[in-house]
């Protein structure tokens, strides 16, 4: 077999610039198991196999790359992230990782290091965008959503995660926890675009990460009475979309008023959802985020107490469930010091964004590492990462797992 050299990372990116465009939003658009995300799942596949690695799709539909000498398995380095995108996302939340692991992967075998088993993995729905639920690959692995729940997940056409599993070619029946493949990784190190500005404040390419912010999701569900636009009093109307949009200004007083507080409404779903129709149900879907967990309690009661005052005022009743929470994860501490001392003494930052790493934390050794943004912005098609940094992100993480494989 000859194995291909891989190239770089920009080269990598470049190859999957066409798939999943998003010509509406601009950017990406690539949900878990639609066409676009298997189109990147099997470039993938092709890529690794061309470098020589063993590939496998375990039953939860995460794609491990191997590199493992003897085919021993156990207590092996692994780093990987994610191919799925939110709506009009960029082009580097989730490929970076992918293709850094790649080029990292490269970099080893050409320096001939011996030692621990290692592999790439990458996982499928990081972002929750199709079916509501972020890291739903890791936390099916890990048993921290089971797949009772996770099987009967609905994106917006309807369409179960079940199904969409099984038109990917995976077996529902046979998803859940899988505490084999997790009891392989001793440990896990991902490598993601940062999130934010900390990189470019601190002109440096590349950080190592302390912390993920809490956060949480809820929808709030503001019922009043469906009528006609043209023939209802403003009098008589229980609009609920009135009241929604004091809940949205009242998240973002509330949350101005919280310091280092993040809140966000992103997304409101009016039922039925006509121009001509007062609606008779608006869900309000909202994201808070801080690093204290009880002041992100103490906001979200007082979005609570507000919303309740918002419906009462349009005669609306209003119900608030929580659809996921996450508190703060601090990565291990002697290996964070260890990827600073490799990385001759890159910065350490904490990030605002949920990741696959902070549902393995819990489990195994784990880490991240950061590459710059020079917008600070993602989740949007302006999210950004250079040439030169991407290719530096690559040789840190080729230099981390180094060490990591050698121990
Ligand atoms: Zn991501």
């Amino acid at each position: 077999v000859t194995e291909a050299s891989t190239g770089t990372v920009s080269g990598l990116i470049a190859e999957i610039a066409d798939t999943g465009t998003d010509a509406v939003r601009g950017g990406y658009s690539r949900p878990v198991f639609s066409t676009a995300e298997l189109e990147l799942r099997s470039w993938f596949v092709d890529r690794a196999e061309q470098q020589g690695l063993e590939v496998e799709t375990d039953r939860n539909g995460l794609i491990w790359a191997w590199d493992a000498p003897g085919e021993a398995r156990d207590g092996a380095i692994v780093t990987g992230s994610h191919l799925d995108s939110v709506p009009g996302g960029g082009a580097f939340d989730g490929p970076l990782g992918v293709a850094s692991a790649l080029v990292a992967f490269d970099l080893i075998s050409q320096r001939r290091i011996s030692g621990r088993p290692r592999a790439i993995v990458v996982f499928p729905e990081e972002e929750g965008s199709r079916f509501g639920l972020a890291c739903l690959g890791s936390q099916l692995m890990t048993g921290a959503v089971t797949a009772e729940r996770a099987l009967a997940l609905k994106d917006v056409d309807g369409t179960t995660f079940a199904e969409a599993s099984a038109g990917a070619g995976l077996d529902p029946a046979r998803m859940g926890a899988d505490p084999e493949a997790l009891a392989r990784i001793h440990t896990f190190i991902e490598l993601h675009v940062e999130q934010g500005r900390g990189l470019i404040d601190l002109d440096r390419p590349v950080a190592v990460a302390s912390s993920i912010i809490g956060h949480g999701r809820w929808r709030i569900v503001i019922t009043g009475e469906g009528n006609h636009a043209g023939a209802t009093q403003m009098a008589d109307r229980r609009d609920p979309m009135v009241a929604a949009a004091h809940v949205v200004v009242a998240v973002q007083s509330l949350a101005r008023r919280t310091p280092h507080a993040r809140a966000t409404v992103g997304r409101l779903t009016p039922t039925p959802g006509g121009t001509n129709v007062i609606a008779s149900r608006v869900e309000v879907w909202l994201d808070v985020r801080h690093p204290d967990d009880t002041v992100v309690h103490a906001l979200l009661e007082q979005i609570r107490q507000a919303a309740t005052r918002a419906a009462a005022d349009e005669g609306c009743g209003v119900v608030l469930f929580e659809e996921s929470y996450s508190a703060t994860v601090d990565f291990d501490p002697l290996l964070r010091d260890d990827l600073v001392d490799v990385l001759s003494h890159a910065p350490v930052l904490a990030t605002g964004a949920g990741h696959d790493a902070g549902v393995l934390k819990e489990h195994v050794r784990t880490g991240m590492l950061f590459v710059r943004n020079p917008t600070g912005v993602s989740h949007s098609p302006h999210e950004y990462v250079e040439d030169v940094d991407a290719e530096a992100g690559a040789a840190a993480l080729a230099d981390c797992l180094e060490r990591l494989i050698a121990q």
